[in-house]
């Protein structure tokens, strides 16, 4: 039999967006309850990144201790496949930003979400619902509110709530509404995703080679390797079919120092695929209902930047809706003041995504110099590299963004 709850704000989703907004609303006293349609945060395909920005917003809420007690890898340089043979160059120093935090964090992101559930549980007015899926909105005369769901169990019910935060990711349910349906960008790759063992004696943190028609990206997570090959969008079943042994080889040579372990992957159930997408919603509010992360602009993992706008924009939405919220009023000002505070900033990381497909991936997995022209691709990394105040320019925009989110002050701990 369906039931029928109400709280102050319901988040859809428990992902990185979803946890933060769900703490920072929680601290500031706003009742909320997140739903997250799996049982456990444990979640392969993933960016594991941490940027400066969220390292910053984490010492603002008192959490850095407990953050620099996990199991991590720092990164200090951001590279692209500019150079010959599609070497990797550093088109970003982050390590020579005068910041408190001038490294990327390299942290598996259960660890991340699972510390954010932990510092919020014991909040009197935080709920997190875990396997248990929102199967559709409320909608009241034009107005969203709440959802439908239904747990892992079979239940069924109602949640209401003043206003439905969807942070349930690129394929959210809020998608489907007229309203919002995206603006799509061509990609022009998918990602395959597996794992390798990892060595004593290894290199560490993110590591990257160029093979012949993809790029490889290999993520350290202590004991083995989240591989990552970039393949021309929609290649898989043609590279499948020209059988694992022959993409091992290829993918070792790209990678020899992997070679010694190319027969650990013994089938190609092994290695999943990932649609690499990249779109934006035009609105991403209607009357009751707001989006962030990637529900509202699903990113692509170039320069390994969703994890960290995700956060922002949680940032964001808490800071402007903690007011109405405790009001019991969110009116469409209020959710439209979130999108007019982030999409800027969004506008220019997809873009330069878009930039890095079409000039730099794009041509790399055709087997293309980057720039189409390996003199004027020599001349933009020659730039880079030799003028460290140009470099920091991208290094800061890597590690802060284009605006810096501050969490609401009843938030802060
Ligand atoms: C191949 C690939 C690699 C990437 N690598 C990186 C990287 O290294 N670094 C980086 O920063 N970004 C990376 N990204 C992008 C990054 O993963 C996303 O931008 C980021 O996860 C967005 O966070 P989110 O909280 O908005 O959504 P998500 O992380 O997608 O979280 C959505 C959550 O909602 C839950 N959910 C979905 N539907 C429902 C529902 N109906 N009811 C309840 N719960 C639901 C899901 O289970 C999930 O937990 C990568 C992307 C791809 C495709």
């Amino acid at each position: 039999m369906d039931t029928t709850e109400r709280t102050t704000c319901c988040v859809v989703g428990g992902g990185p967006a979803g946890m933060v907004l769900g703490l920072l609303l929680a601290r500031a006293g706003v009742e909320v309850t997140v739903l997250e349609k799996h049982g456990d945060f444990l979640r392969d395909f993933r960016g594991d990144t941490v940027h400066p920005s969220t390292l910053a917003l984490l010492d603002r809420l008192g959490l850095a201790e407990r953050f620099a007690r996990l199991p991590q890898r720092r990164v200090t340089t951001v590279r692209l496949p500019l150079g010959r043979d599609h070497s990797l160059v550093t088109v970003a120093d982050l390590g020579a930003l005068r910041e408190p935090y001038n490294y990327i964090a390299m942290v598996p992101q259960r660890d991340l979400l699972t510390l954010l559930a932990d510092e919020a549980r014991p909040e009197p007015t935080f709920t997190l619902r875990m396997s248990t899926e929102a199967t559709s909105f409320l909608v009241e005369r034009g107005r969203v509110t709440g959802v439908r769901y239904r747990t892992s169990d079979g239940r069924t019910g109602e949640l209401r709530a003043t206003l439905t935060v969807a942070c349930d990711g690129r394929g959210s349910s809020a998608r489907a509404l007229p309203e919002l349906r995206p603006r799509r960008f061509t990609c022009p790759m998918d990602a395959w995703w597996f794992r390798l063992p990892r060595h004593e004696g290894d290199p560490s943190g993110l590591v990257g080679g160029a093979g012949d028609r993809f790029l490889a990206v290999m993520i350290d997570r202590g004991e083995y390797w989240q591989c990552s090959a970039l393949i021309p969008k929609g290649s898989d079943g043609l590279r499948r079919a020209a059988g694992l042994g022959r993409f091992m080889a290829e993918f070792t040579a790209a990678v020899p120092w992997l070679a010694d372990r190319a027969h650990a992957l013994r089938s190609w159930d092994e290695v999943k695929l990932l649609d690499v997408r990249l779109d934006r919603l035009r609105r991403w509010h209607r009357p009751g209902l707001l989006c962030v992360g990637d529900a509202a602009h699903a990113m692509s993992p170039v320069f390994g930047i969703g994890v960290n706008l995700a956060v922002e924009d949680a940032v964001a939405a808490a800071r402007h809706l903690v007011g109405p919220l405790r009001e019991g009023v969110v009116g469409l000002r209020d959710v439209r003041a979130v999108q007019r505070r982030r999409w800027p900033t969004t506008a220019l990381t997809q873009t330069l995504q878009r930039i890095a497909h079409a000039r730099v991936i794009g041509p790399a997995l055709a087997g293309q110099p980057p720039f189409g022209d390996p003199g004027r691709a020599r001349r933009i990394t020659g730039l880079l590299t030799t003028s460290p105040w140009l470099n920091r320019v991208p290094a800061y925009f890597f590690a802060y963004g284009a605006v810096r989110e501050r969490p609401p002050a009843a938030s802060v701990r």
